[in-house]
């Protein structure tokens, strides 16, 4: 691994290799860039085949939460960090607690939080240690389950959407296809639910299913068959990399827009395709960002209004994205990514102007 080489790839700050044998503490803190204000990002306990993969991974994801941070206007940089080991197994409170030290060494550079096999409680043993983490429980003055405020920006970014293709905001008797009904996809159902729409949902959990049929009205359709659907929205709130070769020449909803990270199976050559067949696709960083605008508002004392307030502003974010490929005929991840570089680096010449701190400014890769 040439670690200097894949740093400077996308411009990564800093990277913190964290050992600690004795506890078993293998991780990876990642700083992509600190333009706009502290990284925050959360901490990944995965079982890497090998240390490259997991540098390669919380290289590829803090670079990621600095676009997510930028677009959803917060004062926040990109960050992430891995645990390398068995979640099933490895997981105790010693080893969070190391963890939390490297944290706090890094004096508020980078702000840990939950992702994928790490849990409220993990953090809570976090919390011991530093400051310096969110997502704990609402009773300890956290901010609990996100998943209700990334519902309602995917509520407000379909909305968005639907504006700018057929000139209206009402969703009443629009149908739409839901791929995974869990947290996100619950909330979503639900305003959508109320706002009129008509559902067609899927899952590979039949009660979840179920649940959605029953409380909802929906149609449950099997497995790959919600790619097909003639539908006005497909919104993927399951897995990533599911819009690709296979599925996109299936689509006939004209708009795609939903909860889940990843969504493109590849951003340049898919972004281009769904272009080119008239789908308007609310990128999925940009559209998801409650959860982030959720955790970030625990930095200044959590509170559950403005954190849903924050995140029906998702919807002027994603007006401006499809303004700005619409003007310049680009796909709209491709705008989008260009909003969040611009914002960046005119924060940071403003800086750097005002103020005697030096800023770097970010560089375009
Ligand atoms: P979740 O695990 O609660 O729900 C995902 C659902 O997808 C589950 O019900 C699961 O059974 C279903 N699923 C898995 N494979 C499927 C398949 N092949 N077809 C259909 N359904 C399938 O997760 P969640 O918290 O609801 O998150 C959903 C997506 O949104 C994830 O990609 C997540 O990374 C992303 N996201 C979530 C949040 C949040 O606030 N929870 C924030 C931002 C992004």
């Amino acid at each position: 691994m040439d670690v200097f080489k894949m740093m400077n790839k996308h411009s990564h700050e800093q990277v913190v290799f964290c050992n600690e044998p004795e506890i078993g503490l293998r991780a990876i803190i990642a700083i992509h860039d600190t333009s706009l204000g502290p990284s925050l990002g959360g901490c990944r306990f995965y079982n890497y085949q090998s240390d490259d993969d997991a540098m390669y991974d919380v290289l590829r994801l803090s670079r990621g939460m600095t676009y997510k941070a930028s677009i959803a206007g917060l004062n926040l940089g990109g960050g992430k960090s891995v645990i390398i080991g068995n979640p099933e197994t490895d997981k105790n409170e010693y080893l969070f607690r190391a963890f939390g030290r490297f944290v706090d060494g890094l004096g508020g550079r980078y702000i840990t939080a939950e992702d994928m096999n790490t849990s409220v409680r993990d953090m809570e043993w976090v919390r011991n240690e530093t400051q310096y983490v969110t997502g704990i429980s609402r009773a300890l003055g956290g901010s609990g389950d996100p998943s209700p405020v990334t519902a309602l920006g995917v509520f407000v970014g379909i909305q968005a959407a639907f504006k700018t293709r057929r000139g209206s905001e009402d969703l009443n008797e629009v149908k739409v296809a839901v791929q995974g009904v869990g947290h996100v996809g619950y909330h979503i159902c639900r305003l959508l639910h109320e706002a009129g729409a008509q559902l067609f949902v899927s899952d590979v959990n039949q009660l979840a299913v179920e649940t959605i049929v029953e409380e909802f009205g929906a149609t449950a359709v099997n497995g790959d068959e919600i790619y097909g659907l003639d539908v006005d929205v497909f919104a993927p709130c399951a897995m990533g990399a599911i819009l690709n070769d296979k599925t996109i020449p299936q689509l006939k909803a004209e708009i795609i827009a939903g909860a889940a990270n990843n969504q493109l199976a590849e951003s340049k050559k898919h972004g281009e395709a769904l272009l080119k067949r008239g789908i308007l696709y609310a990128p999925d960083y940009a559209i998801n960002a409650g959860g982030l605008i959720n955790v970030a508002n625990e930095l200044e004392g959590y509170n559950r209004d403005r954190a849903f307030q924050q995140a029906e502003g998702i919807y002027d974010t994603l007006m401006a994205i499809f303004k700005t490929s619409e003007a310049q005929g680009i796909p709209t991840n491709v705008a989008s990514d260009q909003l969040a570089e611009e914002r960046i680096q005119q924060v940071a010449k403003i800086k750097t102007f005002y103020t005697s701190t030096t800023h770097r400014v970010f560089k375009r890769s």
